[in-house]
């Protein structure tokens, strides 16, 4: 950053904000950096000051912005409703974050969020769309065991989740799962998906287990190219999957090599250009 000359010194942080992204943080820039304490990335940086600021904007009134802020520690914010529209785009979880039965209340987007530890959403409710984790990023482990999310889509479009990702007993609306990418085990088993659910470009890097899930209308496990959706050295299982309308149910480019399929009635579901077994290259 070097040495600010006077007079073109930036005193306030320029770090874009808002539902779109389009107004700047405003806050004064903290120490020498160029963005505030909410938005720098020094992990030493004044715990106190730094929870106040951040604490002050989870008792807003209006929205809750903490769009981009690097949280340097852990946060714990189990049982905590948040009543307005929240916004943890682009945040930075530095230390495991718990939202543990958390509540949100009027939308919110932690899309582009980097978590760097566990995340943690069991039992947690997401009330109303939009629900967004787009391109968010789960470099730990991610427990949304039973979540509920409400009317309106579940986005994890482009989510990467590198540990465990749970969704145990979660029960969706809407879900979009296209293009993400579970990197270790996925636990889907017995969550229920009432509205469409879309695999689309995904991949399952690992273990994917679908058992018991509930699928109440369309439902699309789609790959390209060299993604066929399921990994073809672990195993995928529905077992015991109910598929309430299997005349909209797809799986086209997709490996089942390694699928367990015992106990789904499959007989009106589409099967185009599945592989079932693996390539001998
Ligand atoms: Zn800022």
């Amino acid at each position: 950053m070097g040495t600010h000359q006077e007079g073109d010194v930036p005193v306030r942080c320029r770090v874009r904000m808002g539902k779109d992204g389009t107004s700047e943080c405003g806050r004064a820039v903290y120490r020498d950096e160029e963005v505030c304490i909410c938005h720098s990335r020094d992990l030493k940086k004044d715990e106190v000051a730094f929870y106040n600021m951040w604490h002050a904007v989870l008792a807003s009134t209006d929205l809750i912005d903490l769009s981009r802020f690097v949280f340097p520690d852990h946060i714990e914010l189990d049982r905590t409703k948040f009543g307005r529209h929240t916004l943890f785009v682009g945040a930075m979880f530095v230390g495991e974050a718990s939202f543990r039965n958390a509540t949100f209340q009027a939308g919110s987007d932690f899309s582009e969020a980097e978590f760097r530890k566990d995340a943690c959403f069991a039992d947690a409710a997401f009330s109303n769309q939009p629900m967004r984790f787009i391109s968010a990023r789960f470099r730990g482990g991610a427990d949304f065991g039973g979540a509920r999310f409400g009317l309106g889509t579940a986005n994890f479009e482009d989510a990467r989740f590198s540990g465990a990702a749970n969704f145990q007993s979660a029960v969706f609306d809407t879900a979009d799962f296209s293009k993400a990418r579970f990197e270790s085990d996925s636990y889907l088993s017995h969550a229920r998906f009432l509205g469409s659910a879309d695999f689309a470009s995904t991949t399952f890097l690992s273990a994917a287990d679908f058992t018991g899930t509930y699928f109440e209308r369309q439902v699309r496990f789609v790959g390209d190219g060299n993604n066929l959706v399921f990994a073809s050295t672990a195993t995928t299982s529905f077992l015991s999957s109910y598929f309430q309308a299997p005349q909209q149910v797809s799986f086209h480019h997709v490996f089942l090599g390694r699928a367990f399929l015992r106990g789904v009635d499959v007989r009106q579901v589409d099967f185009t250009d599945v592989e079932w077994a693996a390539r001998s290259s």
